[in-house]
């Protein structure tokens, strides 16, 4: 049994509790929050800080670690999207190696579960080990080409099938975005997904201005993106609308969804979709926008909405690192006016939700297995800072 006890205690599911004390037994269960003044201090292990729990990244591609530092900054998506196709390629070893330390460096970080997307097998004898807990989305995409969809559905659902799931692990089909998967595809995708009612969906989502502008008006960059690879838009028809409400239209509203990105998606666009499904999830993922678009969603729209935000890292191929209290930093840095407590639950509990995990974790309850990390060098406000560290204590 340790019991542990910082400057606060921030459970998530209640108030913060100053001086508070968790318990926890020798495989991290949490069986106690109390009061410092309930115990001898002999018997408590004190840190300076606050103690908040283990973080849930809900957005990464782990199998494209091997990239980190290859892809230029501030090029914009589709040069992005490129770049990644043409620069995908590896040793397998190479491959493993970057997928270990990748995770090595969350596990570091303080990430206790990951909502990974993966388009090939390459995780898969690591997600094996269960350092982590992980929901792995298989990703489809057939460029809008329904001719394509029935064999690169299978293409596909080969790889899920490969993907055996340890304890606590979960797995489903997910569409890659609105822009790149075609309505026979997103049929297909939801019928695999009907077999496990209550499951989580991610779908990318409005993350450049050219998604919108093609299904607005058929024009702009993704138009000629596509000639260049030879396809062909022709069977396609905007409807007049942001992309969101073509991923609404074939999306089944009885699964979780997670929307992942959103830079541009504005109130309206939330509220549509908060009233088509009861269980919409919105991942950030603020240090890829920068590193690709140079752009951050407007985080008072998701305010103003009461929308369920969660964190991701997205991959080492769009990000510097696979830090959860690094996103955090960018959004207190360029959004100062979030709160530090909304900020918190974004990080933690609402992750642990939109992973359909928060029997387990995304709060310090007691009978939960969170993790937990201590914060420290939080600045004058109390709130995420610059030189915020996180050191994992459970
Ligand atoms: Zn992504």
């Amino acid at each position: 049994m340790r019991k542990i006890t910082a400057d606060y205690i921030y459970p998530i599911d209640q108030a913060p509790i100053a001086n508070g004390v968790v318990i926890i037994d020798k495989k991290g269960k949490i069986v106690g929050l109390d009061k410092r003044e309930n115990y001898a201090p002999k018997d408590l292990e004190f840190y300076d800080g606050i103690i908040v729990p283990g973080f849930i990244n809900t957005h990464c591609h782990l199998e494209l670690s091997h990239m980190k530092g290859k892809v230029h900054t501030g090029t914009g998506l589709i040069p992005f999207i490129t770049s990644v196709v043409q620069q995908r390629g590896a040793s397998e070893a190479a491959i493993q190696e970057a997928i270990a330390e990748g995770e090595k460096e969350m596990i570091a970080n303080g990430i206790v579960a990951v909502g990974d997307i993966s388009n090939v097998v390459d995780t898969f004898a690591q997600k094996a080990q269960s350092n982590l807990r992980y929901y792995t989305f298989v990703e489809f995409f057939d460029f809008l080409q329904e001719e394509n969809a029935p064999a690169e559905f299978e293409k596909y659902k080969a790889v899920y099938d490969q993907l055996a799931l340890p304890t606590g692990h979960h797995k489903s089909c997910v569409p890659h975005a609105p822009y790149s998967v075609s309505p026979r595809l997103f049929s297909a995708i939801n019928q695999v997904n009907n077999q496990h009612p209550s499951g989580t969906v991610s779908i990318h989502n409005q993350e450049t201005p050219p998604e919108n502008e093609l299904f607005l008006t058929k024009t702009g960059d993704f138009v000629d993106f596509y000639a260049g690879f030879g396809i062909s838009l022709d069977n396609f028809t905007a409807d007049g609308k942001p992309s969101i409400y073509y991923a609404l239209q074939h999306l089944d509203p009885n699964q979780r969804t997670l929307f992942v990105h959103n830079t541009l998606t504005t109130v309206e666009d939330i509220d549509t979709a908060q009233a088509w499904s009861g269980h919409t999830y919105w991942a950030t993922c603020p240090n890829a926008n920068l590193y690709i678009e140079n752009d951050l969603p407007n985080y008072q729209n998701f305010l103003d909405t009461n929308a369920k935000v969660t964190i991701g890292t997205d991959s080492l191929t769009s990000n510097w690192e696979l830090c959860i209290l690094s996103e955090m930093k960018a959004i207190a840095k360029y959004q100062s006016y979030v709160p530090f407590a909304t900020l918190l639950q974004w990080a933690t509990l609402n992750g642990a939700e939109a992973l359909g995990m928060q029997k387990d974790l995304g709060s310090i309850t007691v009978g939960k297995t969170c993790g937990l990390n201590l914060l420290t060098n939080l600045n004058k406000q109390g709130g995420i800072g610059a030189d915020t560290q996180v050191q994992k204590l459970a």
